[in-house]
């Protein structure tokens, strides 16, 4: 056994007061030593954080003697330290950014839960259509396969998306997963809401599926993109198919940066000889910022940037050939 854990839990639970609940909830951290990113609205909490065994025990203890959190379920990690170098408890409107217009409430509307054997079973039959709820960066790191990923910026481009791919959806079961479930929770409730009949969501997300002891994570395949220091973890037990491809060469990669021009701060999938390479930037744009991080954080000077910029062209031009 490890000497730290990472939680990833959420609650949909009426709020009254979420600012007070916030403030608090703050103070009972920071007492325990816990760090780690939380959010409280006046639909919930949801949050991910990381301490020793005794921390996390505590903590735990607390949410179970708290009138509005106690049957929240944890997901428990393993790990070797802290998965987050501060603590952050923050007041939100919302718990998910959907930016829905008309918002749901999970409490009253939601898609059918699936457990990870009923999910594991369904998402192999031919009626079904597997939707992943989450960001391009987190499917790109890894994703269940066969997965449709909506190819949306925001989720309100979600009803347009749904229109356009109509073929694909109708007559079919539709399953949605996230990490942790949160996301589904709403991305399921405004399917049937939409008025589609047959919506299931995978319940307590990618981080339970993979815990699982029947299925062990099977037909998952990549790492599981989280959002503290680990980046990505795995979740499928039996294999291990790398699905992400270095940006710049798209051969297989499970290694993110950011871009090292701070306004930008894409996340790239990128090996480490390419990060130099390319001076972590996403763009000539990024490159030749004079806000460059990279460049700054290795004293480039002006020749030494002109140099990596003159090869880069050069390998464009012979690709152009
Ligand atoms: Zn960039």
């Amino acid at each position: 056994m490890k000497d730290y854990r990472v939680l990833l839990y959420y609650n949909y639970v009426d709020i009254e007061n979420p600012e007070e609940v916030t403030a608090q909830h703050k103070q009972l951290c920071a007492d325990i030593g816990l760090m780690g990113r939380i959010l409280i609205s006046s639909e919930g909490i949801n949050g991910t954080c990381s301490g020793t065994i005794e921390q996390t025990d505590a903590y735990m203890e607390a949410m179970r003697q708290d009138p509005h959190f106690k049957d929240t379920v944890f997901k428990i990690d393993e790990a070797d330290e802290h998965a987050f170098k501060k603590l952050k408890v923050k007041h939100r409107p919302e718990l998910v950014t959907l930016r829905l217009e008309d918002d749901v409430n999970p409490n009253e509307l939601t898609g059918e839960y699936l457990e990870p054997k009923d999910f594991f079973e369904q998402i192999q039959r031919e009626d079904t259509i597997l939707l992943d709820a989450r960001n391009d960066y987190e499917y790109e790191l890894g994703h269940f396969r066969g997965a449709v990923k909506p190819d949306i910026k925001n989720f309100r481009d979600l009803p347009n998306w749904v229109r356009d791919n109509k073929d694909i959806l109708e007559g079919k079961k539709i399953i949605t997963y996230c990490t942790g479930g949160i996301r589904c929770e709403k991305f399921s409730g405004w399917l049937v809401k939409e008025g589609f009949e047959n919506v299931a969501q995978l319940h307590g997300g990618i981080a339970t599926y993979g815990k699982d002891p029947e299925v062990k994570g099977q037909l998952w395949d990549g790492q599981l993109y989280v959002f503290d220091e680990r980046i990505g973890v795995p979740v499928n037990q039996t294999e291990h198919v790398v699905v992400g491809k270095d940006f710049y060469t798209g051969e297989p990669c499970e290694r993110y940066v950011n871009c090292a021009h701070p306004p930008c701060n894409r996340k790239i999938l990128c090996s480490e000889e390419n990060e130099h390479k390319y001076m972590r930037s996403c763009s000539h744009e990024c490159r030749t910022s004079p806000e460059n991080r990279y460049v700054m954080e290795h004293g480039l000077t002006e020749e030494e940037v002109a140099e990596r910029l003159a090869v880069i062209e050069n390998e464009k031009e012979t690709a152009n050939i």
